[in-house]
């Protein structure tokens, strides 16, 4: 079976990069309960995980674990384990990245100003240890309005059944 679609209305501008797609320099000031020596943090994430959380790295869209993970429960923080996003505030942005609208405890999700690349975004880290996550936006859904891109490297997903 041979499958033409080459007016996939899907096709991605590549003159227009998701700011998602930028690596951040913030200075994230999180005194939170969770505190490791650089060399621990190295230890106990993977590559992937310690250049995202530990030196707001970024990954690439449409290939990553979780920006099409439609399974109902709860993303952890990939350092910490605390809990931060719901598949309930889940939504398809097309970005590529797992994207929410709201956070699941804004005392768990932590926001500084990103001036890197000659831009002022909002980065998103968790409070608890600190880890770098991705980025908040003004054009989310309603109700919030907002739209948390975040990287599924700073995420770990727990399945859970709905209630
Ligand atoms: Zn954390």
């Amino acid at each position: 079976m041979t499958e033409r679609d080459d007016s996939n209305p899907e096709n991605q501008s590549p003159e227009e990069p998701s700011a998602c797609g930028l690596p951040s320099n913030a200075n994230i000031d999180a005194p939170g309960s969770v505190s490791r020596s650089d060399e621990e943090w190295k230890q106990a994430l993977t590559p992937d995980q310690y250049r995202v959380l530990r030196q707001q790295g970024t990954e690439p869209p449409f290939s990553n674990s979780f920006w099409n993970n439609k399974s109902e429960g709860v993303y952890n923080c990939a350092g910490c384990g605390t809990p931060l996003f719901s598949s309930e505030t889940k939504f398809d942005s097309g970005t590529g990245w797992p994207s929410f609208f709201d956070a699941v405890d804004l005392e768990h999700v932590g926001t500084t100003v990103d001036s890197s690349h000659g831009m002022s975004r909002t980065e998103a880290h968790c409070k608890t240890c600190g880890g770098h996550l991705g980025h908040v936006f003004p054009d989310g859904p309603k109700p919030t309005g907002l739209r948390y891109c975040i990287n599924s490297a700073s995420l770990a997903f727990t399945e859970e059944s709905p209630q």
